[in-house]
């Protein structure tokens, strides 16, 4: 078996691969970065492009539906061509991973090796069991897969993923999708405004990412408003039959029902890809489900010169984040058996759904007892968002009464993916709620919804006397 002595292997070619490479050769390192599937990254290929190229499309068409509030309509030949919306989604999702294919493809080829890495001892790697890689030190970037849960892995060949719905080469004329995370709200809601018969299951009483109980609430009476969501749901059966998909549910206190849908996507969240990484090879403690401990701030697994990033970290699995951890992973997989720490920044989540969902900061799950105020603001009456008729959701923002600092907030409304930055950078810049109120804002925009809920978190925290009388100056319909 050939060998190959480097400073720092990476496991995977994704975001957080790809960053965790760049930042050992910037450190003049020798790096290899190993990678089993095709190149492109998981966000270009079957992530976050290709879900918003399908959002973009959904939108366009709730526009028409949205049209007649306006006064508008649009003729008696609107129809959705299910091919080409799919041949648009796959033209743009193929150019953007072109770019990163030409990039990873520009690589030094001795940095390349293609195949599956597998430990055999703390940091030595066999690929394919055809070459040895021995380095001082190992990033494990290899990224997440969907999960596919019992009794939908029996008819495993007939379930759609993500990674696999994008290829449709048509639109389905209907749709079971399995969870009500944001990847599965994200999808469907887009399916359901093509024109596809959509229903959303899910076992547990959970809808997107929300803690916040008035948040939640508003969520899913706003989204069962317009989707069909079965929550709370007890799957009894799935089984493939020449149609489609027949599912046998129960919802609670009512008796079994059946129902056939031509296609079924299972968006049941997603687990990284740790199985058959040989992890236990390395010496290293694993939990209950076989997962490292890793420090975020510095990526390393315990004292062990191995790092991981992206979404095989287990932290959030977002590209940003991967982005993040890449760079963080390189660094220290060169400086080790030193590392350096790393603050990371402000936590941001955002939902493409319509309206969008959002989280910045401190969850309201994880606020201190006790030691923390709200303050909220509704759309209905607000402005802009009555303006374009997008007048829905609720805003929920949390500061700390001892300084006064926001600490976080959970969103659901119209615009929140530009509220949600703005927040997340007061946040990280440690803005008291009086300072956020000096800012200036437009009118009419829906930033004013925000400084709404910054105002009655001001008066919450028993603040307003510490604002200047021009920040708190009314402005009457915003
Ligand atoms: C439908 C969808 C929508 C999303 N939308 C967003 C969004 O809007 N915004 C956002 O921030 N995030 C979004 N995400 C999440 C984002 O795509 C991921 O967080 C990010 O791409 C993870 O990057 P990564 O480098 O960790 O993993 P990846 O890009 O998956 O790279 C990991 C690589 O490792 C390889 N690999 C695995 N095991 C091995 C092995 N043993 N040997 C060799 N190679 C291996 C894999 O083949 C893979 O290429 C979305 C994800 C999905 C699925």
């Amino acid at each position: 078996m050939d060998t190959l002595k480097v400073d720092v292997a990476v496991i995977g070619a994704g975001t957080a691969g790809l960053n965790a490479r760049r930042e050992v050769e910037k450190r003049g390192g020798r790096p290899v970065m190993i990678e089993s599937g095709p190149y492109g990254t998981t966000c270009a290929r079957v992530g976050c492009m290709p879900s918003k190229l399908l959002v973009a499309a959904a939108d366009a068409a709730h526009a028409l539906d949205h049209a007649p509030l306006f006064g508008i309509h649009a003729g008696t030949d609107r129809r959705i061509e299910g091919a080409v919306v799919m041949q648009r989604v796959q033209r743009e999702r193929d150019r953007f991973v072109g770019f990163v294919v030409g990039d990873t493809g520009k690589i030094p080829e001795e940095q390349r090796l293609h195949g599956h890495a597998r430990f055999t001892g703390p940091t030595t790697l066999v690929v394919d069991g055809r070459v040895r890689v021995d380095a001082r030190a190992v990033v494990v970037a290899a990224g997440s897969r969907p999960f596919v849960p019992p009794p939908f892995d029996g008819i495993r060949d007939r379930v759609l993923t993500s990674d696999d719905i994008f290829e449709l080469p048509d639109l389905p004329e209907s749709l079971a999708v399995i969870g009500t995370g944001i990847i599965a709200l994200e999808l469907g809601q887009s399916m359901h405004r093509l024109g596809v018969r959509v229903a959303f299951f899910n076992p547990f009483d959970e809808l997107g990412p929300f803690t916040d109980p008035d948040v939640k609430r508003t969520a899913r009476r706003d989204l069962s408003a317009e989707l069909d969501l079965r929550l709370g749901i007890e799957m009894l059966a799935a089984k493939a039959e020449t149609g489609g998909i027949r599912l046998r549910w129960r919802e609670p206190g009512a008796p079994p029902r059946e129902e056939i849908f031509a296609r079924l996507l299972v968006a049941a969240g997603r687990r990284p890809n740790l199985a058959g990484l040989g992890l236990e090879t390395t010496g290293q403690p694993l939990d209950a489900k076989g997962l490292p401990r890793v420090d975020p701030e510095t990526t390393q697994c315990a004292n062990a010169p191995i790092f991981f990033a992206g979404d095989a970290s287990g932290h959030l699995p977002l590209l940003h984040e991967a982005a993040d951890e890449g760079r963080i992973a390189g660094a220290n997989a060169m400086l080790w058996p030193r590392v350096e720490r790393h603050e990371r920044r402000v936590p941001l989540a955002v939902a493409f759904t319509d309206p969008q969902m959002a989280m910045v900061g401190v969850r309201y799950a994880d606020l201190p007892e006790g030691q923390h105020a709200i303050g909220s603001a509704w759309f209905e009456n607000q402005g802009r968002a009555r303006v374009a008729g997008r007048n829905r959701g609720l805003v929920r923002i949390y500061g700390d009464p001892a300084s006064c600092r926001l600490l976080g907030a959970e969103m659901f409304g119209p615009g929140m993916e530009h509220m949600a930055h703005l927040l997340a950078w007061a946040v990280q810049s440690r803005m008291t709620v009086q300072t956020a109120l000096s800012m200036p804002f437009y009118h009419p925009v829906l930033e004013e919804g925000l400084r709404a809920a910054l105002r009655d978190l001001a008066s919450n925290l028993r603040a307003i006397g510490g604002c200047r009388p021009e920040d708190l100056a009314e402005a009457p319909g915003t």
